[in-house]
């Protein structure tokens, strides 16, 4: 529901409000080019424009819910609303919201309310927030089917914000995914694995303001093309919320390893496993000067995912390892990787041998690694990371 001819989206960030002014205003510089490359990617015809410490998208009637999807598909944003703009003047306001409850007259419910703001210089109007509630209110109460005012669980809000000399009128803030803008925080190197979790966990990253350099480990007889095409379809996906980012993906040949872990290590094979894979990730960022990696592990998610399976694999590296997903059930984890976009091609089949151990080790110590770990297998994980192939999505 929008009003009539709206042609304006109002952006508002989430925490980029909460930085001091210099840092905000780059903030909300990065923050208008990733909307803008969004805005572009999707063939979008609007512009964008930064006034006050707000965003605006400017849009043909026809085009603002697309303007208004990819204000919401952009980090760093908490909400966005398509509205009418109009005078700063009562009678045009009241009007626009009259016509606004009247073309959505069968959708509203039964109850409503008006919530109207004034930002700016207070005496810049003959009228305060009250009036205008009071009004509109009442030309909306004539607009609607027999209808009942609550202010405190509508079915509808008119909303209006009032500056000096425009007003907004909308009904609706469609939330965003929140967060800083990307770009704004140093990258990190996200192992992805075609499975649900790994790009979920790489989105929650590049909501707080990471790029990320995505890395899968090719696991020859225990991956698979399938394992890969989802891996690469998942990044697509993350791709469409940073098109103004390089977003290639490093494929790591670690076939041989995995064949050699199969042969020669027993019940804590999946934690040697985990070891290399977070020393080629390692490599990767010193190459590209990230500053840590960003896996999709859950505890107990997997035997490899105990709290102390986690202690004890994590010292392979002295990088931190983020785990967003950390204290996530898996329902929880599908839930997000449906709404960002990512489950359809998480779950694409891949049929591959099993790696996983028999009787895997749960309660690893440091100790019980590094004696099941093959000689030689972090220099290993360097050849792997140097012979990675760089594949543009
Ligand atoms: P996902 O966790 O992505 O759903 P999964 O559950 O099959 O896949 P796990 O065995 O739980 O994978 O692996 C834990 C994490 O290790 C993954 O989230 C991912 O970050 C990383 N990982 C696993 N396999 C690979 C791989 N082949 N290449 C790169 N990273 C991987
Ligand atoms: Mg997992």
């Amino acid at each position: 529901m929008r009003p009539p001819e709206a042609d304006t989206v109002l952006v508002r960030h989430a925490d980029v409000g909460v930085k001091s002014g210099k840092v905000q205003a780059e903030m909300e510089r990065r923050l208008r080019d990733n909307l803008e490359a969004i805005v572009e990617d999707r063939g979008v015809d609007a512009t964008v424009e930064r006034r006050w410490s707000r965003l605006f998208v400017h849009a043909d009637p026809e085009s603002v819910d697309a303007a208004t999807d990819a204000a919401t598909d952009t980090f760093g944003v908490r909400s966005a609303s398509p509205a009418l703009v109009v005078p700063a003047e009562a009678d045009a306001i009241v009007s626009a919201l009259g016509r606004t409850a009247r073309e959505h007259r069968g959708a509203v419910g039964d109850t409503f309310a008006v919530d109207a703001r004034r930002a700016g210089t207070t005496d810049a109007h003959p009228f305060t927030s009250k009036d205008l509630e009071n009004e509109a209110g009442a030309a909306v109460f004539e607009a609607l089917d027999d209808p009942e005012v609550d202010l405190d669980d509508p079915d509808a809000v008119f909303y209006v914000e009032c500056r000096e000399d425009e007003a907004y009128v909308f009904t609706e803030k469609r939330p965003g995914p929140g967060g800083l803008p990307l770009g704004t925080q140093a990258p990190v190197v996200a192992l992805v694995s075609g499975g649900i979790d790994s790009p979920v966990a790489a989105w929650e990253l590049m909501k707080r303001g990471s790029p990320i350099v995505p890395v899968y480990l090719e696991l020859g007889d225990y991956g698979g093309a399938d394992h890969e095409a989802r891996a690469m379809e998942t990044v697509r996906r993350l791709r469409e919320y940073a098109p103004n980012f390089e977003l290639a993906i490093r494929k790591v040949p670690a076939g041989d390893v995995m064949d050699l872990l199969a042969e020669e290590v027993g019940p804590a094979r999946m934690l040697v496993y985990r070891q290399f894979m977070y020393r080629v990730a390692e490599h990767v960022a010193r190459e590209v000067n990230a500053a840590g990696i960003v896996t999709g592990e859950a505890i107990g998610q997997k035997s490899s995912q105990t709290t102390r399976n986690l202690g004890a694999t994590s010292q392979a590296t002295a990088l931190p390892i983020h785990r967003p997903l950390l204290t996530m059930d898996k329902s929880e984890i599908t839930e997000r990787a449906r709404r960002i976009g990512t489950y359809r091609d998480s779950t694409i089949p891949a049929g591959c041998n099993r790696i996983a151990p028999d009787y895997p080790e749960t309660n690893a110590t440091l100790e019980i690694v590094e004696n099941a770990r093959p000689a030689g297998l972090f220099e290993r994980a360097r050849e792997a990371a140097e012979d990675a192939t760089v594949v543009e999505v």
